[in-house]
C-alpha cells in the first residue's frame, strides 16, 4: 500500500497549527490562565501577535527567534513542539488505518504532549487533561476500541496500582512519593488505551523513569531528594503503546501460548 502523500501532507500542516495551540497549553495551564483569552502575545513586551508571526516554524525561522516588536529571544522549543506534534502525527497516519480511531490516537498523543512538558517544567499534570481525558476517554472507548469495559477496568486498575504504590511508599518513607496527577494521568490512559497497553505503558515508563533515576544518581549526589516527574516518563511511553503497543503485547503474549 502506498501512502496517500497528499493526505500525510495535510495531517503534517494540521499538526503543525494544532501544536502551536500546545505551546499556549504548556505555558497557561499549569498558571491557571485561559488558553482562549488573551491571543497569543509576546510575554516579554506583551504586544499582541499578529497572524504572519504566528505561522508555525516559519514565523520563528524568518523572525530569527526573536519578538518583531521588542527583539526578546522566543524560545526554541516553540517550534520544536510545532514540528514534534507535526511528526507525530504524521507518524500515527502511518501506522493507522485512517478511521474515527486515528483522531483519537492523534488527540490523545497531543494531550500527552502537553502533559509532559507541563509536568517536566512545572510539575503539574492539568486535571483538564487528566480528569477530562479520562471522562472524554471512557466516552470514545464506549464506541471505539479497546472498548467501555476494557477502558473501564483500565482506569480502576491505572489509578489503583499507582495510588496504592503513592500509599505504601508513603508509609514507608514518610514523604509523598507519587503525586495524585500521576494517579489521574495513568487513569486517563486506562481510558483511552483499556487496561493491557495502560499496564504496558506501567511497565515501560517504570523502566524508562529507574534508567534515568539510575543515571542521575550517578552524576549527581543530591538527585536522590529530587523527586523525578514521573508523568514526563508516562507520557512517551504511553505514546509508544498506542503506536506500537499491541504488536508488542501480541508477540510477547505469544510464547505462552
Ligand atoms: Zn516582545
Amino acid at each position: 500500500m502506498t501512502p496517500d502523500i497528499a493526505g500525510l501532507a495535510l495531517i503534517g500542516v494540521l499538526g503543525l497549527l494544532v501544536g502551536s495551540f500546545l505551546n499556549v497549553c504548556v505555558h497557561r495551564l499549569p498558571r491557571d490562565l485561559s488558553i482562549v483569552f488573551p491571543a497569543s502575545h509576546c510575554p516579554a513586551c506583551e504586544h499582541a501577535l499578529r497572524w504572519y508571526h504566528n505561522v508555525p516554524v516559519v514565523s520563528w525561522l524568518v523572525l530569527g527567534g526573536r519578538c518583531a516588536f521588542c527583539r526578546s529571544r522566543i524560545h526554541w522549543r516553540y517550534p520544536v513542539i510545532e514540528l514534534l506534534n507535526a511528526g507525530i502525527w504524521v507518524l500515527h497516519g502511518l501506522l493507522f488505518p485512517w478511521d474515527a480511531l486515528l483522531l483519537v490516537r492523534i488527540g490523545f498523543a497531543s494531550v500527552l504532549i502537553v502533559l509532559f512538558f507541563t509536568d517536566l517544567d512545572c510539575q503539574i499534570l492539568p486535571n483538564e487533561l487528566t480528569v477530562g481525558g479520562t471522562v472524554a476517554g471512557l466516552v470514545v472507548s464506549a464506541f471505539l476500541p479497546p472498548g467501555l469495559r476494557s477502558a473501564v477496568l483500565g482506569v480502576l486498575l491505572g489509578g489503583g496500582v499507582l495510588w496504592a504504590t503513592g500509599a505504601a511508599y508513603e508509609r514507608l518513607r514518610g514523604v509523598e512519593g507519587m503525586g495524585m496527577g500521576d494517579v489521574k494521568m495513568l487513569a486517563m490512559i486506562g481510558a483511552v488505551l483499556g487496561w493491557p497497553l495502560m499496564l504496558l505503558t506501567l511497565v515501560w515508563s517504570s523502566i524508562a523513569g529507574g534508567i534515568v533515576g539510575a543515571a542521575l544518581l550517578a552524576v549527581r549526589a543530591d538527585a536522590r531528594t529530587t523527586a523525578l516527574p514521573f508523568g514526563s516518563f508516562l507520557a512517551p511511553a504511553a505514546l509508544a503503546a498506542s503506536l506500537v503497543g499491541q504488536p508488542v503485547l501480541d508477540w510477547y503474549l505469544g510464547f505462552y501460548r
